[in-house]
């Protein structure tokens, strides 16, 4: 017999996409529906198909959060707090790379293991991408690395293109990790990948590693990019009149190089 159960995430994105459609707003739609359902796991992933792990942070997540947010924080404090959040992102960017079953010698007997497929390319958007990177230089030893300088405009917000140096093997197909702890309005993040594409990087080996991230930010990237994955700590509440991130934390790069 036919299953005729449909999932209510699926009604509840299906109406969204019809009200979107009659009233040109998809974009107040969705960062309604995502405000409303910040608890609901099913109905965050159908609206953020991109997003490959949980939108709800762990206890742990929350206390380092906590320690991130707090303007009383100190330089030193902040750094700590971002560390640790950044070996957690490692553990959820793994989570996206292929692996293979491997068969290994214990000193005890025979057992499978796993082991990744591939090597994977570190791309850092500096200047806070450059926070995390040692960690995930540590986890990763033998990744390229390349840079992109892309500058926010204080004013405006708009994402300035500045510099970049890559790795000669960015397109050879290995998962790409970007390194970008804040998504906003999700310009340089556009910029960088658009740039990646234009050096042959494929969309699906891409993979965000954030985290704070705007919904606006994800519902930009998500509509141009559908094919990236963004993992991330916190699903953040939307943005300000001047695109800081709310809660957030305020300018990461400024807290964690401690020139504020
Ligand atoms: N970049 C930051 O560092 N903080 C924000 O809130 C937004 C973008």
């Amino acid at each position: 017999m036919q299953n005729l159960f449909i999932h209510p995430a699926k009604i509840i994105v299906v109406g969204i996409a019809m009200v979107s459609k009659v009233f040109g707003c998809e974009l107040d739609q969705k960062l309604e529906a995502i405000q409303l359902n910040r608890q609901n796991e099913a109905v965050l992933k159908a609206l953020l198909p991109i997003v490959h792990c949980s939108f709800i942070p762990s206890k742990y997540e929350q206390v380092l959060m906590t320690q991130l947010r707090d303007s009383s924080s100190s330089t030193s404090e902040f750094r700590d707090a971002s560390e640790k959040i950044a070996e957690l992102l490692v553990n959820k960017v793994v989570e996206c790379l292929p692996s293979k079953t491997v068969e290994i010698q214990t000193p005890v007997t025979t057992c499978q293991g796993v082991m990744l497929k591939s090597r994977i390319e570190l791309v850092s958007v500096m200047r806070s991408g450059d926070a995390v990177l040692d960690v995930f230089m540590n986890h990763f030893p033998d990744a390229n690395v390349s840079k992109f300088l892309i500058q926010r405009d204080e004013l405006t917000a708009e994402a300035r293109f500045k510099y970049m140096k890559i790795s000669p093997e960015l397109a050879s197909g290995n998962p790409v990790v970007i390194t970008e702890p804040m998504i906003a309005t999700g310009g340089s993040l556009e910029m960088a990948i658009s740039i990646l594409k234009e050096k042959g990087v494929r969309e699906e080996n891409m993979i965000i590693a954030s985290i704070c991230a705007a919904p606006e930010g994800l519902i930009y990237l998500n509509e141009r990019f559908p094919k990236i994955k963004v993992v991330m700590t916190s699903l953040d509440l939307r943005l300000n009149e001047r695109k800081f991130i709310v809660p957030g934390l305020g300018d990461f790069g400024d807290r964690f190089f401690g020139t504020y």
